[in-house]
């Protein structure tokens, strides 16, 4: 049987005709060098943000249902003329939207959960000898038979999935860069790529703002045994393959620096100091699907004191979490303020865990560049501080030098950047 393999591009590597031409023969060869090959293509160049600017145009607040019907839409573009493309180069293309593809979800519209990849009209589609084109981000809910999609960064997940339905070899995701790097190459252009990335720090990276890689694709990776192999869409050099635990070699100290500019904080001062005040406040957030992030607590120093809770959210999630917390002023919070422009920066490395000392030189790095830390979390292999967000670059630069994490610049990507 000849070996399956998934492959995923991103907005800007199928972005103009050109692109999509180049994507599709990039398939073709794959195909020509004997493989059965399913594509997952994302929506082309900023098609996504377009989407959500058109539906603000129209409604303060969009309909989630109405905003997944319109965002899926330019997924389907991609691998409609993608299939063109392919069958101009004398091979046989069938598209297929997410439903059709069998990617069934929850019902959480435009950040819904795969629940389960039903691919048997995909694996009617290879036993015919076609190439498979699936359009990214998006499924079916389970019950209302809804379009749903999958949260920003999406269409990295769709493929992981497909990849584990069809118990592909390998889900190579290919992008705009030449893999996975020790910081954002846009922002610090030493930056080092690597070679091999574990699971665990994968996870770390992706949840704190690497959006080279969407978390649940991550997990879904992790928890489907799927290889993931990141790499460039311009050249043929292999990229970063992401390992499972067991199979890396070396542990750094510190692995990379990540960051995130898209936070907002919600500080709820007031608040009982009794139990149940918390469960409300964040029942309340989860109910409304709103992913929190960090959460800071003190206990009231003076007798009978009320207590102070702080947490960030993605700032796109910051309207929704205001409307559900709104109700509860006056129980679980006396008042409510909110920062929108926040960021967050944050060093991972499997090493950590047994260095101590690292959380030291992070805050004398940031104080030394004048940067005011708002608030701390760490896990064994990871330290974040939220900061404002202007000072976001100028830390990430710091941290990455005072580390020295800086490779000799031959990894990075031939193509400018999007
Ligand atoms: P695609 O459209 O192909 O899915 P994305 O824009 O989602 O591409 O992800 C690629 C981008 O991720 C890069 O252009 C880069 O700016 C950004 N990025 C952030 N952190 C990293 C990192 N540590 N390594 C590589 N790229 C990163
Ligand atoms: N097009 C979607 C986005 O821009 C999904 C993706 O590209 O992965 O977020
Ligand atoms: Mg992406």
């Amino acid at each position: 049987m000849r070996e399956l393999i998934v492959m995923k591009f991103g907005g800007t590597s199928v972005a103009d005709a050109e692109r999509i031409k180049r994507a599709a023969r990039r398939i073709v060869d794959k195909r020509e060098q004997g493989h059965r090959v399913v594509a997952v293509l994302s929506a082309r160049g900023k098609t996504t943000d377009e989407l959500i600017s058109m539906a603000e145009e129209v409604s303060d607040a969009p309909d989630p249902r109405e905003m997944d019907m319109l965002l899926s839409t330019g997924e389907r573009i991609s691998c409609a003329l993608c299939a063109m493309a392919i069958n101009d180069l004398g091979h046989r293309a069938i598209s297929l939207t997410g439903s059709q593809a069998g990617i069934v979800t929850d019902e959480s519209h435009t950040k819904a959960l795969i629940l389960d990849v039903r691919a048997e009209r995909i694996q009617a589609a290879l036993e015919e000898d076609s190439i498979v084109l699936v359009a990214g981000f998006q499924g079916v809910s389970e019950n209302a038979r809804n379009v749903t999609t999958l949260g920003r960064g999406g269409s990295d997940t769709s493929a992981v999935a497909v990849a584990a339905a069809l118990g592909a070899r390998e889900c190579e995701i290919y992008t705009d860069v030449a893999g996975v790097y020790s910081a954002d190459p846009r922002i610090v252009p030493d930056a080092r790529k690597l070679a091999t990335v574990s699971f665990e720090e994968m996870l770390e990276m992706a949840a704190s703002g690497a959006g080279v890689l969407q978390l649940r694709a991550v997990e879904y990776a992790r928890n489907h045994g799927v290889r993931i192999h990141c790499r460039s869409s311009f050249d043929e050099q292999p990229g970063t393959v992401v390992l499972a635990e067991g199979e890396t070699m070396e542990q750094p100290l510190i692995t990379a620096v990540t960051h995130s500019d898209k936070e907002a904080r919600i500080t709820l001062t007031g608040v009982p100091d009794a139990p149940g005040a918390a469960a409300r406040i964040f029942g309340a957030l989860a109910q409304a699907n709103v992913n929190v992030d960090m959460i800071v607590q003190n206990e009231p120093v003076s007798a009978g004191g009320q207590a102070e809770i702080s947490f960030t959210v993605p700032r796109e999630d910051l309207r929704v979490a205001r409307t559900a917390l709104e109700p509860l002023t006056g129980e679980a919070f006396a008042n409510m303020t909110t920062h929108e422009q926040m960021g967050k920066v944050s060093i991972i490395g499997a090493g950590m865990r047994s260095h101590p000392g690292v959380a030291a030189k992070v805050f004398s790095v940031l104080a030394r560049e004048g940067v005011n830390i708002d608030m701390i979390s760490t896990s064994p292999i990871k330290i974040s501080c939220v900061i404002d967000r202007d000072s976001v670059e100028l830390a990430v630069q710091a941290l990455h030098s005072a580390f020295e994490l800086a490779g000799d610049g031959t990894d990075i990507a031939e193509e400018p950047f999007k």
